[in-house]
């Protein structure tokens, strides 16, 4: 990872790939929840083909994510490993009969890996203004043969795909746990949140993630897991006031706008969701497992211009609180105007020699979210390059969690 930063400059910050995740912003799909419909493209797949695994992802700037999957252990990869990002910036199907034998891959931790990758087909995941924001592949353990009428198939899946992510846009409840989808919930607080500031009334948003999750999923199953999110949600619900409105806005993070709520009743009621959550183990069937989250609380105040600010700010919070030993909440101090973004970025340190890629999630004049596939290794001083403006600010960790940094700039 050592390279003089200044003399090569990163194609993920070019303009080209600013106009890719701009239209992935658009679609406004990433880290949401698991659904079943792709669940089921991701399985036709597999049959038609007879492939161990079949992926359909979304690609940001540091990372493949998966929206939905057969066979692989993980949710996401890191982007540099991954064969679809050829498929990405060519905008081209792509078929790897053997990738032992193909120099781009032979060396690939895929391939020389414990996973042992050697077939890959994949075709572009288009948005309706044409831009490639992901893919959709299949993937085998044997190298194997693939015909045009197969790489049309995939791309006829491809495009199912597409047209059920925009129509997922239009669902208005979770089904799992019943709460308000997030675009709706987005919709909804926006129009809350101007008829606040018209009237001058209080208005407060608390965010809230369930703790160390994955392990949920991991030791007792992706059932287990689903069981933990709708018990957590209808824990937090009978706790909730009528009036409030509850959103899930990821897979295990949820939101809840409190009209008419100042900074400490909002913070009292974060309290009081924390409290009933942590006391109310969930039954999975054979256990009961003991659940936490970490709440993040923001209010209006002059300094918000718009409701997506209020949300990052009660995200920054919601970080913090996890950075500080998760099963807790935090009130964010003084509201910044962060804005909800999908830049690519760079993080700079050791003398300018190291870089890492990052997803620049957040952004305001004081301070940027930003999500890498691992913290580790990564000071908390650093220099980060913004795409594609190449904006630089340095940088100094506020909070950090194993996939997320939140950064105050210095002066
Ligand atoms: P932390 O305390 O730092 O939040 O750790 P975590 O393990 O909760 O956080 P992380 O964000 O790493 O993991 C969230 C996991 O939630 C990853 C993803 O597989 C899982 N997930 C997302 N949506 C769903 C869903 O609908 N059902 C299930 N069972 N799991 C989901
Ligand atoms: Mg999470
Ligand atoms: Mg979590």
């Amino acid at each position: 990872m050592t390279q003089n930063v200044l003399a090569v400059p990163s194609p993920l910050l070019s303009v080209d790939e600013a106009l890719r995740l701009e239209a992935l912003d658009r679609l406004d799909i990433l880290d949401t929840p698991r659904d079943p419909a792709f669940q089921q493209l991701a399985s036709l797949i597999e049959s038609i083909f007879d492939v161990p695994v079949a992926i359909i992802s979304l690609m940001d700037a540091h990372r493949q994510w998966y929206k939905a999957h057969t066979g692989l252990a993980n949710e996401e990869a890191a982007r540099p490993d991954t064969f679809c990002k050829h498929v990405i910036v060519s905008g081209e199907h792509m078929v790897v009969e053997d990738a032992a034998l193909d120099p781009r891959f032979r060396d690939n931790p895929f391939v020389t890996g414990t996973s042992g990758i050697r077939f890959y087909a994949g075709v572009p995941l288009r948005a309706r203004e044409g831009e490639v924001v992901g893919t959709v592949c299949a993937i085998d353990y044997r190298p194997r043969k693939w015909t045009a009428r197969e790489t049309q198939i995939l791309s006829d899946i491809a495009a199912i795909a597409m047209t059920t992510m925009e129509l997922s846009r239009h669902v208005a409840t979770d089904d799992l746990t019943g709460c308000v989808a997030r675009r709706v919930f987005m919709e909804e607080s926006n129009r809350t949140f101007a008829a606040a500031r018209r009237h001058s009334h209080s208005l407060s948003c608390v965010t809230f993630d369930l703790d160390h999750f994955k392990a949920v999923n991991d030791n007792h199953g992706h059932k287990a897991g689903d069981l933990v999110l709708s018990g957590a949600a209808n824990t937090v619900r009978s706790a909730l006031r009528e009036s409030d409105l509850f959103g899930r806005v990821g897979g295990e993070e949820f939101a809840i706008l409190m009209p008419q709520t100042p900074l400490q009743g909002a913070l009292d009621a974060a309290e009081k969701l924390r409290s009933a959550l942590s006391s109310s183990p969930i039954d999975v069937g054979p256990q009961k497992l003991n659940i936490t989250g970490s709440f993040g609380v923001a209010t209006l105040d002059r300094g918000v211009s718009d409701f997506a600010a209020l949300l990052a700010a009660a995200d920054t919070a919601m970080y913090v609180s996890k950075h500080e030993g998760r099963n807790r909440c935090t009130a964010a101090p003084q509201i910044s105007d962060r804005r909800r973004v999908l830049k690519s970025g760079l993080i700079i340190f050791q003398n300018r020699s190291s870089t890492v890629d990052c997803t620049v999630r957040s952004l305001g004049e004081d301070g940027a979210g930003i999500d890498v596939s691992s913290t580790n290794g990564v000071p908390d001083g650093f220099a980060l390059r913004i795409g594609p403006e190449l904006i630089e600010k340095r940088c100094r960790v506020v909070a950090r969690a194993d996939r997320h940094l939140e950064v105050a700039f210095l002066p």
